[in-house]
Parts: structure tokens; sequence; C-alpha cells
């Protein structure tokens, strides 16, 4: 053999994904992110995702869950967590012993909460004190256009959603910082400390009532709210308030390969999930769609994936069956559809490049995440990735493989560990985003498609 066909036999040749499908590919690509775009829109929190995936599911036949129901195959069955985690069952054909097969994406994004006693008057300006979730670079969310979603529960226990700062005729909310000319001391600071939690406050108005007394402009402001939405403050008390970056999905680029967007993370994947279940017939094994909240403050409380609602739906779907949970999970497997690093240029010297996903290269595969020695990574098992290299391979998916940075760089994690630690094998995957946790996030058209069709794959392998 020559060097040539050793090459061509022995050795990966990575390809653009751009270079490995046809026109009617890019057309498919293109329709599934105008309608990924139109989730994103419509949905900025972990409550707004979920309303819209029950809304979908009830349009292509699910139910809900119910302890004691009866279960047959092709049955399609959703669980609401309190309005903010949603799972979602297609059952399958055999026996739920054999074990079902999952893809556990997050809902919630980076964002500021409003604290719970937040509205103030400060030299003649009304304000909201905010308090960050997630992981974010504070410096980045001054001086950019906010919008404020959420729930209000009034004393007599009726409900208010609020959204503030989405429509065009809407005003925006916004953070100030300080000008260049007086910014001396700022310059000088660590870019942790540049933006400070405590000065994440945002502007809601500046004109007083007429009158006398103290907070004119706070009484202003609390009245606007009493009009609109007949709130009194103290029922901030009983709020889930949070600051957005306001505005909609935009195509970027000439070619307009990629869509910027606030909280790709984890949207995208989600959407991808969904998607894709509401595309398929009956399965073999019975697939699961899991919209999870809180993956970002690391999946705690009620409502995130270490919680025992999880067990709680699919255990009621073995009891139809007579079948035990630790059976079902021990067979089960789980895709982690969560965003990775996407490589970026501009930084090389935070990764590994052999060994990063990139733009446009379809959905990246991460076998373990964590962070130094691997430490508080789901590690994913050599059988674990050649299930997922076989299960692509058969189902055409575009896919590249990831590890997040360089070796003692940073790291992270996703919902995988809570998945694995219910014996549940699971390998994380998910689509490049560049900027990822900044307001506004980059992710490629392409690579949300093969997403997608990974999900697809994993719910019929
Ligand atoms: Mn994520
Ligand atoms: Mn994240």
């Amino acid at each position: 053999m020559t060097s040539e066909e050793l090459r061509d036999s022995l050795l990966m040749a990575p390809k653009n994904g751009f270079s490995r499908i046809d026109e009617a590919q890019r057309k498919e690509i293109d329709a599934y992110c105008k309608d990924y775009v139109a989730f994103m829109d419509a949905c900025k929190t972990e409550r707004e995702a979920t309303a819209w995936a029950i809304a979908e599911a009830e349009k292509h036949g699910f139910k809900p869950f119910a302890t004691g129901m009866d279960i047959q195959a092709g049955d399609k069955i959703y669980y609401n967590n309190r309005n903010k985690a949603i799972a979602l069952a297609v059952i399958g054909t055999s026996s739920l012993a054999e074990g079902i097969n999952i893809c556990a994406a997050h809902v919630d994004s980076p964002r500021i909460d409003i604290k719970p006693n937040p509205l103030y008057e400060e030299s003649e300006i009304a304000y909201l004190k905010g308090h960050y979730y997630g992981g974010i670079k504070k410096y980045q969310w001054p001086t950019i256009p906010l919008a404020l979603h959420g729930v209000v529960y009034r004393k007599d226990g009726t409900l208010v959603t609020v959204t503030i700062g989405e429509e065009d005729t809407d005003p925006v909310l916004m953070i100030s910082d300080l000008l260049p000319h007086l910014a001396a001391d700022q310059m000088q600071k660590t870019a942790a400390k540049v933006i400070e939690g405590e000065q994440l406050n945002v502007i809601m108005g500046t004109e007083p009532l007429e009158g006398e007394g103290a907070d004119l402009v706070k009484l202003h402001i609390m009245k606007l709210l009493n009009e609109k939405y007949a709130l009194v403050e103290e029922d901030f008390l009983s709020a889930e308030l949070t600051l957005v970056p306001a505005g909609k999905c935009r195509d970027v680029g000439l070619d307009r390969s990629l869509i910027s967007g606030y909280g790709h993370d984890d949207r995208v994947c989600a959407y991808a999930e969904l998607y894709a279940l509401f595309q398929i017939d009956t399965p073999a094994k019975t697939a699961v769609c899991i919209l999870a909240d809180k993956e970002e403050i690391g999946s705690v409380g009620v409502s995130g994936m270490q919680s025992k609602y999880f067990e709680h739906f699919i255990e009621g779907l073995c009891e139809a069956q007579n079948v035990k949970l630790s059976d079902c999970f021990s067979n089960s497997f789980c895709l982690s559809a969560d965003v990775s690093n996407a490589f970026d240029p501009n930084w090389p010297e935070t990764c590994d490049r052999r060994n990063n996903s990139k733009l446009n290269y379809g959905v990246a595969i991460c076998k373990y995440t964590g962070s130094r020695g691997k430490g508080g990574a789901s590690d994913a098992s050599a059988e674990a990735m050649g299930h997922i290299r076989t299960t692509f391979a058969n189902a055409g998916v575009i896919w590249q493989i990831a590890t997040l940075g360089k070796v003692d760089q940073g790291g992270g994690g996703t919902v995988a560990a809570y998945m694995a630690n219910r014996n549940i094998v699971t390998v994380d995957a998910g689509v490049p985003v560049l900027s990822m946790h900044a307001p506004l996030e980059l992710v490629s058209k392409l690579d949300c498609y093969e997403t997608m069709l990974a999900c697809k794959a994993i719910y019929l392998a």
C-alpha cells in the first residue's frame, strides 16, 4: 500500500459538517433552526420552557402522569415537576425491565434573579436588587437591555405572570456601568470585581410622583406595578422574578450559519430532545426526555436532577408492568445532552485543540467533564462510547469528540453524574457554544440539527 492509501485506511480525517451534507439537508437544517428560534424567543426561563413543552406535548397526544395508571406501548406520558421541570416518555414495545433510553437536558440558564425584598430608591432613582444565578461574568450584564420575567403569588394565593421588556413597545430595564473617564480605580480591579455582586441593581425608573415625603420615585414604580399587575410591595416576598437579556435570537454571519441568543445552554439541547421525541413512532425501549431545572447551580433542589421526582415518575411506569425500578435503571442509557465549549481561536491557549469541539463538526461527545484530575467527572466507559459510536454511525449522525478545556485550566459538570449515580450508563453530548454563559451565546445551525438527530438515534437505539 502507498502511504496515501495507508493514510486513508488508518488515520482519522475529520471534515467540516458542511462538506458532509447535501442541499436537501441544508434546507432541513434551516427549517429546524427556524422552529428552534421560535421556541427560544418564547422561552427564556425554566418555567416558560416547561409550559411550552406541556402545551406542545398535549398537541402531540401526551397525557399527564398519574400514579397507578395503566400503560401500553405507544402511550405518551408527561410528568410536570411543579411547573419548573418536566419528564416525558413514549412507552416502548419491550418491558421496562430491559431499560429505557433517556435524553436529559436542562432549561435553566445563568441570569440575575431578583432578591426577596428588592425595591428601593437611591438618589431619586428606583431600583430592584439582583442576585446572580449560575456562573456569569458579572461585568457582561450592565448596559445591555434586560427583560423581567417570572411569577408572583399574591397574598390571596392568586398567580400573576410578569413579562416586561420583550414586546417592541415595552420599556426595557438596565444596569448602569461607570464611565471610563472616572474608571481609573475600576480598571485596576480583576474582572471578577469590576462589577460586584451588590452592584447588579437594575434601574426601574426615575420620575417621582407629585407630593410630599420620601421615596416618590419608588412609590411611582410600585403604583405602575399595581396598575398593571395588581401588586403591592409585600408581593415580592412570594415571587420568582428574574432578569434576562431582552430581545430575540438573530442569525449571525453573512452566511447566516450561526445563531445568537440568550440561554442556548441548555435550551438548544432541550429543544433537540423534545423535537426528536415528537418525531419518533413507538420505540423498542421506552424513550424518556428530561428538561431539568437548577443545573446551573448544581442540580440541587426539588426541581433539579438530583431530586427523587425522576424516580417517582419512572417507578410509577415500572409499577404498571410489575418491574423493579432498579432493574429498569441498571439496563438504561442516558445521553446527558448539554453544551460544550466550541474552540475559540481568540483563546487557543485555554484548550487542547486536538480534543476540543469545533463549530460545524456536529454534536460534541464529551467522554468526561470535571476538573483537575477528572475531579467530579462522570467518565463514560469504553463500552458506553462504543455504544454511541455504533448508534450514531448507523443513524448517520455527524459527531465529534470534546473535552472542556486543557488540563488544569478549569472545568465544569452537567447532570451526567446524577444520572450515572442512579446506576444508568451515561454519556455527555451536546452543541458546541461560543461565549458560553454570556448574555448572548453563539451556536452553529448545523450542530443544532445534528444534536437533534443524535437524540433521535438514542431514543430509537
Ligand atoms: Mn449546561
Ligand atoms: Mn451552563
